[in-house]
């Protein structure tokens, strides 16, 4: 060993932040290492993946210094190291959602590399480089392009007038069906064209659910024959993902299609980035740092050069906020704080349809009317909701029931005693699935059989109360079962929920009868609402939507409102032609006992710029996001006692340094158990921060998280042992 050249490096490992060792350790180098090179460093007894973040102490130690660090285990130096943005982005991250870095790095990195040595990385590197030599090049056939209509071209030219360092962020808002994903592929095809031989643009494109869009990847590789397409999902084994993130980091994959992870692919030549369905809550991660995939999107693509574009036909309020404006005009009469006036994302619009197939029609049904009221099967279907579906079966065309609750029933009821299938571990109630007669708790899973009688009092007559999927299937089947269909035979139901597809492959083998036309009648959950481009669905009907209008919490109705315009956007899909052919417009049918809610006056309209102006000045009055900017911090313990108390004591802390006015404007609620107390029997209350900016928001939390720690360690011992975990959710998307 040349001991001149021995050096202290500083390694991020996997460490949480609450332990008080910090993410990053010193070891000793017998060379210099690039920041950004993968090694394995000893820590315990056990050799762990690091990433090298910088030397320690510039000064070269001394040969003779005696020294307790640790010698690397090994570098795996088979690739580059991380590029200096991947450093910046994975350490603004974790700054920004006060985890640490470490954690958010390695939570980064395929979870298969963590098992590798660096003579095994050095193979695997080697099969992919081989591999790529080896694969036929996919021979570049011009693929047919539609000519763009109108709108798309003026949504591309203003794009296209944006460019260089002073190109803001871009919001495609463009109803269903308007086209949006041929935009994203004339703004791709931009910026693959614009890379150069030696660095050879790269392109990420974010998805809300990879799984339920294999027609978009299929989009993706007609339009670019030859250029190598990877996607990065939890869907795929560690050894396939740990491939397609050695294709982004290499740079040989040049389009990576993604879910919320993979906005932290290492790309070294990344040029652009989509996000489509922006809105969509599922780039809020649940665990770990709980980051939000769209807003580091945005604020990679700032700090890498790269342009971002994102696209939804009901944009979240915070991008709208961002995207209003932009040509200088004050808004009328609205109080923005600091999203006044800022114009800071550019606004594409697609008003129309493709071709200007109309968008449905909203009927709103009013379930108090006597006509909902007059018996069971009314106030579940309301009769002209039938009668449309009906008509529906007579023209041959397909329709979508959307109830976003699986299950037969959500709960069992005992009519003599009183008792309900409530879970042992949850604040929750056990769904009855009928099909295999069990009572599941969706949250924590637990299972049993249903019993034969009440468990209480033995009474053997326990009722479902409410309905789910399972039992919304049956009963249209009843309804239905005597109506004459175009094509002769009897109706045909079909549902798709978590339930019917668990099995791999059954998604795509049920959405292609969807497809084919086997299907008259389509009952599912959300998961059919997002994204489909169904072709034959004529008349889309949501018997039940009431729940998320008065909901705690205050996302419930911008949640519901996308959703619907989302499900509408399923019916009348297939153009004018369909509509010629067909005696009557495609539809959207909700049933509400609050027909006057001004949300649906907006539906009815297709009207989100209503909506969304409405609902902004609601936010502004009350102080709520995008008008202000909040952090939760939740507790999770063996008691709520403790969790509250635990709580308080955080208040304490926070209040403490509210006082020395250290961060203006700064606010805290008083702790509440969660909207779902109980989960898996792990009690969960929590607290939260508000602030009228996000700096001093950030800088709150930077000082209530160190403080947080002494807070800790200084309450009763028998709170803090009954303490599981505390972590700060910023940002947070359900309150
Ligand atoms: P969105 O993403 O806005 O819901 P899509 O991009 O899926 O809409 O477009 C809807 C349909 O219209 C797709 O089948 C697409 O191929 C087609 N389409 C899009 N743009 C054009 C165009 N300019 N000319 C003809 N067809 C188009
Ligand atoms: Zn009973
Ligand atoms: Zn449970």
């Amino acid at each position: 060993m040349d001991a001149s050249a021995l050096c202290r490096l500083s390694v991020a490992l996997d460490l949480p932040a609450h332990l008080a060792l910090g993410s990053v350790l010193t070891y000793l180098g017998e060379r210099p290492l690039a920041a950004g090179t993968l090694v394995r460093v000893p820590l315990g007894k056990a050799s762990h993946l690091g990433v090298v973040v910088g030397l320690a102490d510039e000064a070269p130690l001394d040969g003779a210094e005696p020294t307790a660090l640790r010698p690397v285990d090994e570098v795996l130096d088979a690739t580059a190291p991380l590029n200096p943005a991947w450093l910046n982005l994975t350490r603004f991250a974790a700054h920004y959602y006060q985890r640490a870095w470490g954690e958010v790095m390695l939570a980064a990195l395929p979870s298969h590399l963590r098992r590798l040595d660096a003579t095994q990385w050095a193979a695997q590197v080697g099969k992919l480089k081989r591999g790529l030599a080896s694969a036929p090049a996919t021979p570049a056939r011009p693929v047919a392009m539609p000519d763009l209509n109108a709108e798309q071209a003026a949504a591309l030219r203003a794009w296209r007038a944006e460019a260089g360092a002073t190109a803001r962020p871009a919001l495609l808002f463009g109803v269903t069906g308007s086209g949006k994903t041929e935009v994203y592929l004339r703004v791709v095809a931009d910026a693959l064209a614009a890379g150069t031989a030696t660095a050879p643009s790269q392109v990420l494109v974010l998805v809300p659910e990879i799984n339920l869009t294999p027609q978009l990847e299929a989009r993706f590789a007609e339009r670019f024959p030859g250029q190598a397409i990877v996607s990065l999902h939890s869907g795929l084994t560690p050894v396939q993902r740990l491939r397609a993130w050695l294709a982004a980091h290499t740079g040989q994959a040049r389009i990576v299609l993604g879910t919320r992870m993979a906005v932290f692919a290492s790309m070294p030549n990344l040029r652009l980035i989509v996000v489509d369905e922006e809105h969509d809550p599922s780039y809020k991660a649940q665990d770990g740092a709980r980051h939000s995939a769209r807003d580091l999107a945005v604020w990679r693509a700032q700090h890498e050069g790269a342009r971002v574009l994102l696209g939804s036909a009901t944009p979240s309020l915070e991008s709208w906020a961002h995207a209003q404006n932009a040509g200088g005009v004050p808004m009328a009469g609205r109080r923005v704080g600091e999203l006044a006036g800022s114009g800071r994302y550019q606004l594409l619009t697609l008003r129309e349809r493709v071709a200007s197939a109309p968008l449905p029609q909203v009927r709103l049904l009013d379930m108090n009317a006597p006509a909902a009221t007059a018996d069971e099967s009314s106030r579940l279907i309301h009769p002209v909701a039938l009668a449309a579906l009906k008509a529906c079966l007579a023209r041959g065309e397909q329709s979508l029931v959307l109830l976003n609750r699986r299950g037969y029933a959500p709960v069992l009821h005992c009519g003599a005693c009183g008792w309900k299938s409530e879970c042992a571990h949850c604040s929750a109630w056990r769904v009855f699935h009928r099909t295999d007669r069990t009572l599941r708790c969706h949250h924590c899973g637990l299972t049993h059989r249903v019993p034969r009688a009440c468990p209480e009092c033995g009474n053997l007559d326990i009722k479902p109360l409410g309905h789910g999927t399972q039992k919304l299937e049956e009963q249209l089947a009843a309804l239905l079962a005597q109506a004459p269909t175009a094509h002769g035979g009897p109706v045909r139901v079909a549902r798709i929920d978590a339930d019917s597809t668990r099995l791999k492959g059954s998604l795509q083998a049920q959405l292609a009868g969807v497809h084919a036309g086997e299907v008259d009648v389509l009952v599912g959950t959300q998961m059919v609402a997002k994204g489909h481009d169904f072709r034959r669905i004529r008349l889309v009907l949501v018997p039940e939507p009431d729940g998320a209008l008065f909901s705690h919490d205050f996302r419930a109705a911008e949640r519901l409102f996308a959703l619907l315009m989302q499900a509408g956007g399923r019916a009348g899909r297939a153009g004018p032609e369909a509509d010629a052919q067909s005696d009557a417009t495609s539809e959207l049918i909700v049933q509400t006992s609050f027909p006057t809610h001004p949300l649906f006056a907006a539906l009815k309209g297709h009207d989100f710029e209503a909506f969304a102006a409405a609902t902004l000045t609601e936010r502004a009055q009350a102080g709520l996001p995008p008008h202000s900017h909040l952090a939760l911090l939740r507790c999770e313990a063996r008691t709520q006692a403790a969790a509250m108390a635990w709580l308080n004591a955080a208040f304490d802390a926070g209040q403490a340094l509210l006082d020395q006015a250290a961060a203006p404007g700064v606010s805290l609620c008083p702790p509440v158990p969660a909207a779902m107390a109980r989960l898996a029997n792990v009690e969960r209350a929590q607290l939260l921060v508000e602030a009228p900016r996000r700096a001093a928001l950030q800088a709150f939390l930077r000082d209530w998280h160190a403080a947080l720690h002494a807070t800790s360690a200084a309450l009763p011992q028998e709170v803090g042992r009954a303490v599981i975990r505390w972590a700060v959710d910023v940002d947070p998307q359900v309150i």
